[in-house]
């Protein structure tokens, strides 16, 4: 029986074609796009070519888009460049959600405690963000003449919830702050546009919509300032270091390949193996429609470990997740499932099912579905 990939929100699998394409950047156009031969020049067409792809599908300028190692580089970028761009001539403060990955969420325990504050108190298990607070939180600091950046995360790359950004940026801006979201889950699952959405700067990845690992990007909108954090001449001075080609050129056709109309497949499969799951006992975390289309998050039933649960799928050829793919080496409980009310307990027996892309797979989802919860019946007999 072939293996079944569920762990798309930890990586996806390159495109097709991706190999061909980018072998012709090892034998023949290997050269640094800085040069001034017409092969080096190609290599710099063909980025500037991906610059303008990523800008298109979020409505942005190719002026306002950098290429960076990943969508980690990018969220620190976007908050270390601020505060050093902007301290020292205002009073600055940074504000985020109890729901950011680990690459903002860890950054801000390091620094000073004046500079970094939590808000978006959460209203539930859904993991939502509350409007009110975010307000009287932002009023407080912008009373005290704090300037502010506030992040928050698009889409939950644990629960999958999606907030409702648009609405987040409106508050932040009548408080005059500058926003910033992690968009790694969203970017190229669901539409974006950052000039309707009203986004300061965004940080994506490219290995979460099947380019390679180690390539991203962060938009900045023109007229936000940010210092680099790694000095050097390429990108415009803000980001030294010759271009990841490889990764560039991924990115590029990974983007040529979006396709949003299989979305709402996606969510149907979703949505039925949810079903199935919670006639097996299992509890959804976080939002049940505003939610990514191929996240599922569960409670396992009678307490059992997500881990003795994944190796036991891992056994049957499916590939899941215990939370979140980052913490799982490091036994690091969940921050994020925390935040939404789970106790221990339940933290410890949350797994995640994240959906391929539904023009990959290679048996009709209702088969898979059959598949997954057969498997599922089993492995929770055996580990009750
Ligand atoms: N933010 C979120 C929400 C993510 O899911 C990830 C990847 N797990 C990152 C940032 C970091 O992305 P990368 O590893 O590509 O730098």
């Amino acid at each position: 029986m072939r293996k079944l990939y569920l762990d798309n929100a930890a990586t996806t699998r390159p495109v097709d074609g991706i190999a061909e394409k980018l072998m012709t950047y090892i034998t023949d156009y290997y050269h640094n796009p800085s040069a001034v031969y017409s092969d080096a020049q190609k290599v710099r067409e063909d980025i500037e070519e991906v610059r303008y792809l990523v800008a298109n599908e979020i409505g942005a300028d190719p002026s306002e888009i950098y290429f960076t190692s990943g969508a980690a580089e990018a969220n620190n970028w976007a908050i270390q460049g601020w505060d050093m761009a902007n301290t020292p001539y205002k009073c600055t403060i940074f504000l985020h959600s109890y729901l950011e990955h680990k690459s903002i969420e860890s950054f801000s325990y390091h620094i000073d405690r004046q500079f970094s504050r939590v808000l978006g108190f959460l209203n539930d298990i859904k993991g939502k963000i509350e409007y009110a607070d975010t307000i009287n939180t932002l009023k407080k600091w912008w009373r005290n003449g704090f300037y502010s950046l506030v992040s928050i995360i698009f889409a939950n790359n644990e629960i999958g919830t999606i907030q409702n950004i648009k609405e987040i940026s409106d508050i932040v801006h009548e408080h005059n702050g500058t926003f910033h979201t992690d968009a790694t889950q969203a970017f190229g699952h669901i539409p974006i546009n950052v000039k309707e959405m009203g986004i300061d700067m965004m940080s994506a990845s490219a290995q979460k919509i099947g380019g390679l690992k180690g390539t991203g990007f962060l938009y900045v909108k023109n007229g936000i300032n940010i210092s680099p954090l790694i000095y050097g001449s390429q990108e415009k001075g803000m980001r030294g270091g010759t271009e990841n080609v490889l990764g560039i050129i991924s990115l590029g056709e990974a983007i040529k390949n979006i396709d949003y109309s299989q979305n709402e497949a996606q969510t149907k499969w979703r949505d039925d193996i949810i079903a199935g799951l919670e006639e097996l006992g299992c509890k959804l975390n976080g939002h049940r429609t505003d939610r990514l289309p191929n996240n599922i998050s569960v409670i396992l039933p009678y307490g059992i470990s997500s881990q003795a649960f994944v190796l036991t799928l891992d056994a049957a050829g499916i590939q899941i997740s215990g939370g979140s793919a980052c913490n799982q080496l490091t036994g690091e409980s969940s921050h994020v499932l925390a935040a939404i009310g789970l106790t221990d307990k339940e933290i410890g027996s949350t797994i995640r099912i994240t959906l391929p892309d539904m023009r990959t797979l290679e048996d009709k989802p209702e088969n898979l579905t059959d598949r997954i919860l057969t498997e599922f019946k089993k492995a929770i007999e055996l580990l009750r």
